[in-house]
């Protein structure tokens, strides 16, 4: 047989059979290096006698212990308990196992064995009961550090670390150290081999912290200069060329008139930032390599129109683009204001849903194909692969953090064959992102900022109501709806059976509390009961709905018909009406913050006074913390830092929004100084042009396709 691979299946580890490769791959473990590259989660330190004793009640600890007595049974209780006590020069402490019989055979007075566990104390008494414990004759006593993994069933830490060490042992050396030389001498650093050793075997805690470390370099240069590899691939001419307009020279011109023509149809004059945005995309649209930007802007900030810009820009090129949105309500919003923005240019605006009927769809799909349609809006349906472009140049992503990097990918580098990007791509976020951060995820992204608010808009004031049988929540959307202004009311489920769908941003399952969440049916019955919905037309909308039902009640929200829209976090994305100006959410401490200031805007977008209401019974110290500061500030970038600084990265920041896997040993956040710093070295040394240059160069290619490159559909 040949020598195993990293790349290789893990089903070439002696002891893995079909069984345990599908249970590994519900760890995400397909591969060899996959296998190497799965960090513990922590390590059993047995390394010092430590005594219980010390321990707080409920802490988990680990010590090594001798078996004092002989196991016994319960025999008068069902569970068939066995207890027994084990102790060291430290003490003594008894252990209780429940349906677990095999143990009074396995252990006997005098054996040592590693323990790990939760200490009680019961009187004067220390219990542990079904601790971790091990004979220290099977894990042998030159491994006192032992490594801990996230586990799925059928595996055991013990079986994981076999396999591993069996990985390390056919591959090790296969492994191409990504960091520069200095960075490795000055920072202590070993060869890969040895370092991916330790840290699944450690002599000491220690030595195991500074191989993560080690690691975590590894995985921010990978992630940083690997993908600014992917799109340094992009650029190769031959491949821009496509995109490149027949004519550069007439589309100032050309641009001048779609301008004023969207202006005119427009209504309002477009800020200086948006001004800005334009002109920053209009010039890399110009130039021979594809766009990569970030338009970022709080959620109001008016994104939509530079979209369309854009869009109007690169149909007057003669080329195609396409414009995809999160969800269906948004993508008919969008195709309205693009056809309302562009009507009169000439320009074909065309609408594909999943739920689009199949004739109309073919005959859309044929108006892609053939060219016909040059402004293409739509959602996850534009990505299907039987979907055929004539000409496509430029991809827009409307709230990018919906849409996984593979994706979005799949329809950027789709279009020639070669796996490589040759199409303009711009991407929409109201997440405001640390630079460094943004290099990390996107690359060499550039970036628009709209900071600037469209003119007129009112402050939206914003309320924490602490019981939800407050007349307060009647008072003011009485108040409002009396003045012909419409209002949403935010649930986060939809009826008593579902499961709660709460925000992926959403923490801890005990903020909630065990009082449970309104659900949308509920709150109908609600103004039913209190007559609201006698004397104002109330609708009801939520993502597993039919999407005509969807489409008729956003219509008739938009048209003034509803009055009140009751919904889930459907609306949270981009849905816009500006005569709704009051907005309750139910359960807000279900939400996590930057799911509720994307919520809260989608009010303030008209001239009059805004109010929002934040509806919770939750007294969680995080929940109150939050409430206070969403009624502190309405600004998205300030959030965003305060959420930082108080909880650390995971709302705003969190991975998952920027639709990139989860790291292993590097914090995205807490370890941005180590990314600027090992991408800095990275970049100096490429610019060298040394031998080293290029050893690191291919590294860094092949690594990052072992580690990041099927989960991003490179490979
Ligand atoms: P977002 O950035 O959240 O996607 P939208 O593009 O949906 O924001 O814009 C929000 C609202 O602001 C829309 O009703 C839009 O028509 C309006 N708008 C956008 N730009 C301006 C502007 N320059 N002046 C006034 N209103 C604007
Ligand atoms: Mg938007």
């Amino acid at each position: 047989m040949d020598k195993p691979e990293l790349s290789s299946p893990v089903s070439v580890i002696h002891g893995i059979g079909p069984a345990a490769e599908d249970r590994l791959a519900k760890l995400d473990i397909c591969t060899v290096y996959d296998l190497i590259s799965y960090l513990p989660r922590r390590y059993d330190d047995w390394s010092n006698l430590k005594s219980f004793s010390d321990a707080a009640e409920g802490e988990e600890i680990s010590f090594r212990a001798n078996v004092l007595t002989v196991p016994s049974v319960n025999v008068r209780s069902r569970a068939r308990p066995v207890s027994f006590y084990i102790g060291n020069g430290m003490g003594r402490i008894k252990v209780t196992f429940f349906n677990s019989p095999y143990i009074a055979k396995k252990f006997n007075p005098g054996d040592e064995c590693f323990v790990h566990g939760k200490v009680t104390v019961f009187g004067t008494q220390y219990q542990m009961v079904n601790p971790y414990m091990e004979d220290a004759g099977r894990i042998g006593t030159d491994t006192l550090v032992k490594p801990v993994y996230h586990l799925t069933a059928g595996i055991t830490s013990l079986q994981l670390a076999r396999w591993i060490k069996t990985a390390l042992d056919l591959c090790a050396d296969q492994l191409l150290n990504v960091i520069p030389s200095d960075i490795v001498k000055s920072e202590g650093f070993t060869a890969p081999a040895e370092c991916y050793r330790t840290v699944h075997f450690p002599p000491t805690v220690q030595k195991a912290e500074q191989s993560r470390r080690q690691i975590a370099y590894e995985e921010l240069i990978l992630l940083g200069i690997g993908m600014k590899l992917m799109n340094r691939g992009n650029s190769v001419n031959e491949m821009a060329k496509r995109v490149i307009p027949d004519s550069a020279e007439g589309l100032d011109d050309k641009v001048r008139v779609a301008w004023s023509h969207v202006l005119d149809n427009l209504g309002f004059s477009l800020t200086k930032d948006q001004v800005m945005a334009v002109r920053d995309i209009q010039k890399d649209l110009m130039r021979s390599k594809p766009m990569n930007r970030l338009v970022q802007g709080d959620v109001g900030s008016g994104k939509t129109v530079v979209a369309i810009l854009a869009m109007a820009m690169t149909a007057l090129m003669g080329k195609q683009s396409v414009l995809l949105a999160p969800t269906s309500v948004l993508a008919r919003q969008h195709y309205n204001t693009a056809v309302s923005l562009l009507s009169g240019c000439g320009i074909n605006v065309v609408l594909l849903l999943g739920k689009t009927k199949a004739s109309v769809k073919k005959e859309i799909k044929d108006q892609l194909k053939d060219g016909e349609a040059s402004v293409i809006i739509g959602t996850h349906a534009l990505l299907s692969d039987d979907i055929e472009f004539d000409d496509l140049a430029l991809v827009i992503a409307d709230e990018q953090h919906r849409f996984g990097v593979k994706q979005r990918e799949k329809l950027l580098i789709r279009q020639d064959g070669s796996g490589v990007n040759s199409v303009h791509n711009l991407v929409m976020t109201a997440t405001p992102i640390p630079r460094t951060l943004a290099m990390v995820l996107y690359g060499d992204m550039s970036t628009s900022i709209i900071r600037q608010k469209p003119a007129g808009r009112q402050a939206i004031t914003t309320y924490f109501i602490p019981s939800k049988t407050s007349t307060d929540i009647t008072e003011v959307l009485k108040a409002k709806l009396a003045e012909g202004e419409q209002a949403y009311i935010v649930c986060s489920k939809i009826d008593e059976n579902e499961e709660e769908t709460q925000d992926d941003n959403y923490l801890a399952a005990d903020d909630a509390g065990d009082v449970s969440a309104t659900s949308v049916f509920d709150m109908k019955d609600e103004l039913e009961r209190n007559g609201l919905s006698a004397l104002y037309k109330t609708g009801i909308l939520y993502g597993s709905m039919n999407e005509n039902e969807k489409l008729e009640v956003m219509e008739k929200f938009v048209s003034g018909e509803i009055k009140i829209l009751i919904s889930t976090t459907v609306i949270e994305v981009g849905v816009d009406n500006p005569n709704a100006n009051v907005m309750v959410i139910m359960d807000a401490d279900r939400f996590g913050l930057s799911t509720l200031h994307q919520l809260r805007g989608r009010i303030g977008r008209g001239n009059s006074k805004s109010f929002c209401l934040l509806v919770s019974e939750s007294r969680s110290e995080l929940a109150l913390q939050r409430m206070k500061m969403m009624c502190e500030s309405s600004d998205g970038f300030e959030l965003a830092q305060k959420d930082l600084e108080l909880r650390g990265p995971g709302d705003f920041f969190g991975t998952r929004q920027h639709g990139i896997p989860t790291l292993r040993a590097a914090n995205l956040y807490t370890d941005m100084q180590i990314a600027s710093l090992a991408c800095d070295a990275v970049n100096r040394l490429f610019e060298s042009k040394s031998p080293e240059a290029e050893e690191i160069y291919s590294a860094i290619t092949r690594m990052f396709d072992l580690r990041f490159g099927r989960k991003m559909g490179v490979l």
